[in-house]
């Protein structure tokens, strides 16, 4: 057994918060979005954290997502369900970036395939803790899929709407892994509004992204854990291939709590938020200045988990970014399609579109100068790029007519 999952731990959150107006809120209670209609934050009394928690214990902990219990906002032990959450590994893809520094963050190792699973466990183990027993959520795959997972184990029952141009691998999963999904003819915004029908009439619990406190959370670990693998730095740049956001700001957090426990400084990586060509309302916010997001009319991509025409924590993602001095970047399909082709032929690392879609745009910040060659960057693969399409292969044999095997 994990011992991670198997010692009582003490927990530390004392409250949540409103992202936008600060308006506190009880915690061990179940909670939507703010009164303003605004994502809720979780805080810990870090001080008490800091003086629990040296680094050096954490650093003698088995090395999974578990290993940072305190500043996560599960209770109780018993409310986690795992299906093994490891700290994901840093791979080089020297070839295909032209870098030796660039690293490649393989977030296809969690559990069910993507980095999803992070912010569904710890969901799911807080809407068990909150006695939830039924929930609905909008997706565009990998979350439904990982929540399928999650809520089954937990014995909650799941209602998920994809839209109806989902990977079928997705919709699938999803079914196999005890979710009801149905396909909806309209993008993932449409579905989450049929999602808050429900919820406002008392049907389900809305796991719709950033509309219940947790997500955030589980997707937290991914700036904790990239600290610990860097020897308790962060590397000059991050590449995050951004749709609702969840990551982006849970990395952001993660740092400002870290700073805030003494286990890092004050640097900062330039976060870069990459998005799709075909639907980039972060871009075209940042680009005009301003610090909302309007939504993004016809979104259509090959990155369908980037395909997210408006997030309501638009204003966290354009904090962030701006305070990091990073960017927001919008990258082509066939940038994408051939990133993820040269890193899998060059690099052997097969990468799903989303994560192509960092290779793509960090090509394009070397040619314009936002990064240098020497900068130690890391790119986000959010998903194993084994569940996407690949193109077809594979040129047919005789077995009794092979000829001269030297033209094989
Ligand atoms: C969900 C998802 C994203 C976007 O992640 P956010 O943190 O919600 O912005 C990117 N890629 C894949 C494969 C996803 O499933």
């Amino acid at each position: 057994m994990n011992p991670n999952l198997t010692a009582d731990r003490p927990t530390f959150v004392t409250h949540l918060e409103c992202s936008l107006t600060g308006e506190r809120y009880e915690a061990d209670q179940l909670h939507g979005l703010s009164s303003a209609g605004r994502p809720l934050l979780v805080r810990y009394d870090l001080g008490a954290v800091r003086s629990f928690l040296p680094r050096a214990m954490v650093e003698a902990r088995a090395t999974d997502l578990w290993r940072w219990r305190e500043l996560l906002p599960v209770r109780h032990t018993e409310n986690i369900v795992s299906l093994g959450e490891i700290e994901t590994p840093l791979v080089a893809i020297p070839k295909s970036s032209g870098s030796p520094s660039v690293l490649v963050k393989d977030e296809g190792r969690l559990p069910t395939g993507s980095f999803k699973a992070r912010g569904l466990v710890m969901a799911v183990a807080m809407a068990k803790e909150l006695g939830v027993r039924r929930i609905a959520m909008p997706t565009n795959g990998n979350a439904g899929a990982a929540l399928a997972a999650y809520a089954s184990r937990a014995g909650i029952e799941t209602i998920i709407l994809c839209p109806d141009d989902t990977p079928e691998v997705n919709v699938r999963e999803i079914a196999l892994q005890g979710g009801r999904v149905y396909r909806v003819n309209g993008l993932i915004d449409e579905c989450g509004a049929i999602v808050g029908k429900g919820a406002a009439e008392g049907r389900w619990f809305d796991f719709s992204t950033l509309k219940e406190p947790y997500r955030i959370e589980g997707k937290k670990t991914m700036g904790l854990e990239l600290a610990a693998q860097l020897g308790w730095r962060l590397p000059n740049a991050i590449f995050y291939p951004t749709g609702g956001g969840t990551g982006l700001i849970g990395m952001w957090k993660a740092f400002a709590e870290m700073e805030e426990l003494g286990w890092i400084g004050a640097e900062r990586p330039r976060m870069f938020a990459v998005q799709a060509s075909g639907c980039a309302p972060i871009v075209r916010a940042f680009e005009a200045g301003e610090e909302h997001a309007e939504r993004w009319e016809d979104a259509h991509t090959v990155a369908a988990g980037i395909r997210v025409p408006k997030a309501v924590g638009d204003f966290l993602i354009l904090r962030a970014v701006r305070e990091s001095g990073g960017r927001a970047l919008a990258v082509g399909d066939p940038a994408i399609l051939q990133a993820v082709d040269d890193c899998s032929k060059q690099d052997g690392l097969l990468l799903c579109p989303e994560g192509g879609a960092t290779l793509a745009a960090y090509r394009q910040a070397l040619r314009d100068g936002l990064v240098d060659e020497d900068d130690e960057v890391v790119l986000f693969n959010c998903a194993t790029g084994l569940k996407y399409p690949m193109p077809e292969a594979g040129q047919e044999l005789h077995k009794d007519k092979v000829g001269n095997l030297g033209k094989l």
